[in-house]
């Protein structure tokens, strides 16, 4: 007997929930639920996280937590509690498998079979932002060596122990040469591991294309975690419907199982919700913990279900639906379908399941880090970037000189254009003179001479280089 953390949600989660747990427990799955509070109902008690210390010890000793979707209320700051838990648990990998269950549910690719592998930890969901001018707010995006190699091996592990052909990864390298870039050139790295797995790469507005017009070309995408957000969203949807995924947030120690999809106020109450998201999440957990055999009786019941035409109002069709039914219905007709396997889908036998848990990630040696320079942000109203720089260059000191002004990450100076439309936050480079080795106390004399002038600096960000490569972006038209 094993024992989960059991969180019901906010929206429709109370409702696939229970549905979910009476399928469970009529297929004798062996668990002990421990419920916990989290979501709306703290977050509006006054804890601004969304949930209790009570609750994260109770989530940290059982390591695995099932759970329903939970709203994040708009505005107020509220943090989204679903990305918290996914960051303080350390679950780096998000699987989400997205099949067609043609003919049975309604859909544009018959042969869709994908599973969209999301970082989870890192990009711009680390929701560092602040306003820093009038006009301008920023968003940090990190990616860091650790994540993208534990989130593609990861990837690569997943399609060698479940006989997948082909892992594709989606960036916008193209663009984001240093994050993207990164990511791109780890997944370079890693599937050279695994010769026997084809590999690719799409620049990711044209993969997004491809995904939603021919998906069955796809087979395990890993991507990472914005795209893979949006991704599994269409991915799920075109499949048949956003309320049929489940996914898998898996971590070194810990584990969390949920739907794809949010939790659907606009249907809640109603006992209409397709609760296939978490059932399909809760057989995702049935093979985590090992009670593979409860999975597969589930997953089978499932797939009849679906073939016999009991279908929820989501994937419900005049063509190929028998019954329209409600929440609680439709799990009633699973667990009349135990034991039953489908008899067009294929079903399914699940054998070695054991988690997929990869070696701790070793540090490298690092590299050799010199500083070559500092960029200077400066809020300032004015509107000719050749008045700008004049009064930057008298900032300039013997080791550190003004280069380059951006605005918006475009050249404006020297010899910007007159048509670039500027905003008040302006970007300005100063560059080691002569290559010299700089020294970081030059930085602040540059700080205290920007105050002397008046001039409103509102951060710095140092310029590396790393074994003597580049390691920040030149500005566009540099
Ligand atoms: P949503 O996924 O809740 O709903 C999008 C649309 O899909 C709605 O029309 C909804 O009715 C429909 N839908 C979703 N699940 C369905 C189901 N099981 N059966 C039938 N139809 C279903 O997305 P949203 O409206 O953008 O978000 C609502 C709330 O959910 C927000 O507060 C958001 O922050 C939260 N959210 C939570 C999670 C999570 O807990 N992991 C994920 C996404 C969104």
């Amino acid at each position: 007997m094993i024992t989960v953390t059991l969180a019901k949600g906010d929206g429709i989660g109370p409702e696939i929930m229970d549905a979910t747990l009476s399928i469970l427990n009529a297929a004798g799955a062996d668990i002990t639920f421990e419920e916990i509070e989290v979501g709306e109902k703290k977050y509006l008690n006054g804890h601004t996280t969304g949930i209790s210390d009570n609750a994260w010890e109770t989530i940290r000793k059982n390591k695995i937590l099932f759970k329903a979707p939970i709203t994040t209320p708009q505005g107020g700051g509220y943090k989204s509690l679903n990305v918290t838990m996914r960051k303080t648990l350390g679950l780096y990998s998000n699987i989400r498998p997205c099949s067609s269950l043609h003919p049975f549910v309604q859909t544009k690719h018959p042969e869709m079979d994908v599973v969209i592998i999301r970082e989870n930890e890192e990009d711009l969901y680390a929701g560092i932002e602040h306003q820093q001018t009038d006009e301008v707010v920023q968003c940090l995006k990190l990616i860091s060596r650790p994540g993208c190699e534990k989130i593609i091996t990861y990837a690569f592990e997943y399609a060698k122990r479940y006989g997948r052909k082909k892992v594709t990864c989606f960036t916008k390298d193209n663009i984001m040469k240093q994050t993207d870039g990164l990511f791109h050139d780890v997944f370079n790295e890693v599937a050279l591991r695994y010769p026997e797995i084809e590999n690719e790469h799409w620049i990711v507005d044209i993969g997004a294309a491809l995904l939603a017009d021919s998906p069955e070309s796809f087979d395990v995408i890993v991507m990472p975690n914005l795209y893979g957000d949006v991704m599994s969203d269409i991915a799920a949807q075109i499949a048949g419907s956003v309320g049929l995924g489940g996914s898998a947030n898996i971590g070194q120690e810990c584990a969390m199982f949920e739907a794809i999809h949010g939790s659907a106020p606009d249907i809640a109450g109603k006992d209409i919700a397709n609760p296939s998201g978490l059932i399909n999440a809760s057989v995702m957990m049935l093979n985590h913990i090992g009670q593979n055999k409860v999975a597969e009786n589930i997953q089978n019941a499932w797939l009849r279900t679906i073939e016999d035409g009991v279908h929820t109002n989501d994937i419900y069709d005049e063509v190929m639906s028998t019954k329209r039914v409600g929440t609680r219905a439709f799990a009633e007709a699973v667990i009349a379908n135990l034991g039953n396997l489908p008899k067009q889908l294929p079903s399914v036998t699940f054998e070695d399941n054991s988690p997929l848990v990869l070696p701790k990630y070793q540090r490298k040696p690092a590299k050799n880090k010199k500083i070559v320079g500092v960029d200077l942000f400066v809020d300032w109203h004015g509107e000719d970037a050749n008045m700008l720089a004049s009064k930057l260059q008298k900032l300039n000191n013997d080791e550190l000189e003004l280069v380059l002004i951006t605005n918006r990450g475009v050249k404006v100076w020297p010899q910007g254009f007159k048509e670039t439309f500027c905003t008040d936050h302006w970007r300005c480079r100063y560059a080691a003179k002569d290559g010299k080795v700089l020294q970081k106390r030059k930085i602040i004399e540059i700080l205290k001479s920007a105050l002397e002038h008046d001039i409103d600096a509102i951060k710095t960000e140092n310029l590396y280089t790393f074994d003597g490569v580049r390691g920040y972006s030149l500005g566009q038209g540099q």
